[in-house]
């Protein structure tokens, strides 16, 4: 017979060799075998488990200590409050890409009905929390995976957001003519031969590593947002730590101005903005011409 305090102190110190965040992860794991939510658990320790929720348990933490992702064992993700589905298929919302939601909504504040263009949406996480807290927004979210795309639409119409178009393609291949306020991305930016995609296999290969230094995605999103930009509009990145300085470049070769990196919670250089040209036409032709 197992305790459910029991369980959770157990799981703890077997994942806590293998996950820096032991105690959520037993936290998640039990409450998810046990069909409750986390608060719940606290206020019934002494609910015992059955056999198969004793199996199911075991089962799951092999898995963890196997390496998966809690999100992909339980199904299911937190980002910017909303509760998200989570599928291999998919990338594990990281909670520095909530970094790239802050800075929006701060460019966007002055700027009535915006329209926002999220590259690369995944399980939607950055347009869905853009478009719950904008819901005078229209957003555009586009990503190259069909599979991803069915998770993202899944998670528009179970939270109710209703101002989220999803269209599937390359960057901006399906966007058409189409104008932006604001393009948000966070595209795969680890190198192909960087050590850490080894830590990273069961998410999606596509969705991390691009070319020889990471910057293959960086490079075509900022060379093609500003004919995709209204005057003034913005572009946000995330990125690798150490590619601040080579995304200003890229965004600068561009032709963008106010150019600036943003640091996460851990101090990092991780989102890198920049607005399009306001004044296109007067800079390159003077007064009579
Ligand atoms: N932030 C992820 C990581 O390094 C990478 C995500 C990405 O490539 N967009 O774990």
């Amino acid at each position: 017979m197992t305790r459910a305090a029991d369980a959770l102190v157990a799981l703890r110190e077997r994942l806590a060799a293998v996950s820096p965040s032991a105690a959520l992860d037993a936290e998640l794991l039990l409450a998810h075998v046990l069909g409750q939510n986390r608060a719940a658990l606290a206020s019934d320790p002494a609910r015992v488990l059955s056999h198969a929720q004793t199996d199911a348990l075991s089962s799951l933490m092999r898995r963890r200590i196997g390496g998966e992702p809690v999100a992909y064992l339980i199904g299911r993700r937190e980002f910017w409050s909303l509760d998200l589905e989570v599928t291999p298929e998919v990338l594990v919302p990281r909670p520095e890409s909530e970094l790239l939601v802050q800075l929006a909504i701060d460019e966007l504040a002055a700027v009535a009905r915006p329209t926002v263009l999220d590259l690369g949406t995944g399980s939607g996480a950055i347009a869905l929390a853009l478009a719950r807290e904008r819901p005078d927004a229209t957003v555009t979210a586009v990503d190259a995976s069909p599979a991803a795309l069915a998770v993202a639409a899944r998670n528009a119409e179970r939270l109710h957001i209703c101002n989220v178009t999803f269209l599937t393609g390359s960057w901006y291949g399906p966007v058409g003519a189409a104008q932006f306020d604001a393009i948000v991305s966070n595209p795969p930016y680890v190198a192909d031969q960087d050590s850490a995609l080894g830590a990273l296999a069961f998410e999606p290969r596509l969705a991390l590593a691009a070319g020889a230094d990471g910057l293959d995605a960086l490079q075509l999103i900022c060379a093609g947002a500003p004919v995709k930009l209204t005057a003034g509009g913005v572009l946000i990145v995330e990125h690798g730590a150490t590619q601040g300085a080579a995304v200003r470049a890229l965004m600068s070769q561009s032709g963008f101005e106010r150019v600036a990196t943003h640091c996460d919670l851990a101090g990092l250089e991780r989102a890198t903005r920049g607005n399009s040209a306001r004044l296109a036409l007067e800079s390159t032709s003077g007064p009579g011409e």
